[in-house]
């Protein structure tokens, strides 16, 4: 992974000198409606579409300008961004009839933010460039609440050349910005990342149903984790302010989470490549997505295993 050097500082100014584009987005759900709000709110023209009519609505109310379709972003944005559930959507919308590559104008660059599988992200690249089009991929790290934020991290996947093109504009959706490869890479590395997300969730909730079973007091116990090698991002950063508050809103929804680590659990198939814990993690989403916690946000399995074992749902006085 090469790391450009204006590219990993909150306070470097990357966009500087930077030509102006024209910007589209695709896809304003809880991740996409908070990254195009970003980008209103410094200034950018940002032509928004989603079948959801009320997040277009809410956004051009901020400032956007409202699409019809996504021919009609394609006709009025040099770059294109789409942050969509998985890779069915991202295909839909990309390739099939009314979709990107059939409206993109010439000079313009398409950037695929969603959380896809390896084979839908060459497609993808095969199908723009062979159209003479540039095509990356930017999936996006860390929570929800980042992004509310402005404080995202962005996993690019794209050919050098085009860097200075498209960096600038992830500065302005978030602080961090890792230039992972070729196009595709990014991919790849949001499979992994995501991968570990993913396990945590498992592993912290099996820990905090054992200390809710063991009668200790919770507050204690949360603080020992975090302060030790036990500790992990999401036990940190997400749990504090989601399921161990009561607050089981997505976050990323649980059905989210399945789709990703079913994603890392194909990518280790097709590469021969035994993931022992991602399995048995993918099978607990399944579980949990059928008790019926579809919507519920990831942390939710902590909720899951205190209901399968009986035990009080853990939670920070
Ligand atoms: P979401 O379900 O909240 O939003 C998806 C949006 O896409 C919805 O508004 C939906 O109406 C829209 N959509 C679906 N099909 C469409 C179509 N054909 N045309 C136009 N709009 C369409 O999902 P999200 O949480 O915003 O996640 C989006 C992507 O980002 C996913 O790939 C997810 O895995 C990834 N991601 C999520 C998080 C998170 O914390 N939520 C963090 C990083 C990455």
């Amino acid at each position: 992974m090469s790391r450009p050097s204006a590219s990993n500082t909150d306070t470097l100014s990357p966009s500087e000198g930077a030509q102006h584009m024209n910007i589209g987005f695709i896809g304003l759900g809880r991740m996409g409606l908070s990254l195009a709000r970003s980008l209103v709110s410094k200034g950018e023209v940002v032509h928004v579409f989603d079948l959801n009519v009320d997040a277009v609505e809410k956004l051009e109310a901020q400032g956007a300008r409202r699409a019809e379709s996504v021919a009609d972003v394609c006709q009025n944005a040099d770059i294109i961004f789409t942050m969509l559930p998985g890779p069915k959507q991202v295909k839909e919308v990309a390739l099939g009839t009314g979709g990107i590559i059939e409206n993109l104008r010439s000079s313009s660059i398409y950037i695929d933010m969603s959380t896809v599988d390896v084979d839908t992200v060459d497609v993808l690249f095969q199908a723009f460039t062979a159209k003479n089009f540039i095509f990356g991929d930017a999936p996006v790290g860390r929570l929800a609440a980042h992004a509310d934020k402005g404080e995202s991290l962005f996993m690019l996947g794209i050919a050098s050349e085009h860097l200075a093109k498209v960096e600038p504009i992830l500065y302005k959706m978030g602080t961090t910005v890792y230039h992972c490869g070729k196009a595709g890479d990014g991919t790849r590395t949001k499979l992994i990342n995501n991968m570990m997300v993913l396990c945590y969730c498992q592993i912290n909730s099996e820990a905090l149903v054992l200390a809710q079973s063991l009668g200790l007091d919770l507050n204690n116990t949360f603080n020992v984790l975090t302060s030790t090698t036990a500790s992990n991002g999401q036990l940190k950063e997400k749990w504090p302010n989601k399921v161990l508050k009561g607050d089981l809103s997505p976050g990323f929804d649980l059905a989210l989470g399945y789709k990703d680590i079913s994603l890392a659990s194909n990518a280790g198939a097709s590469s021969q490549v035994a993931l022992p814990v991602c399995d048995a993690a993918k099978n607990v989403f399944r579980m949990a997505l059928a008790s019926g916690k579809a919507g519920q946000d990831t942390s939710c399995l902590t909720d899951f295993w205190a209901e399968v074992n009986d035990c009080p749902k853990p939670r920070l006085k």
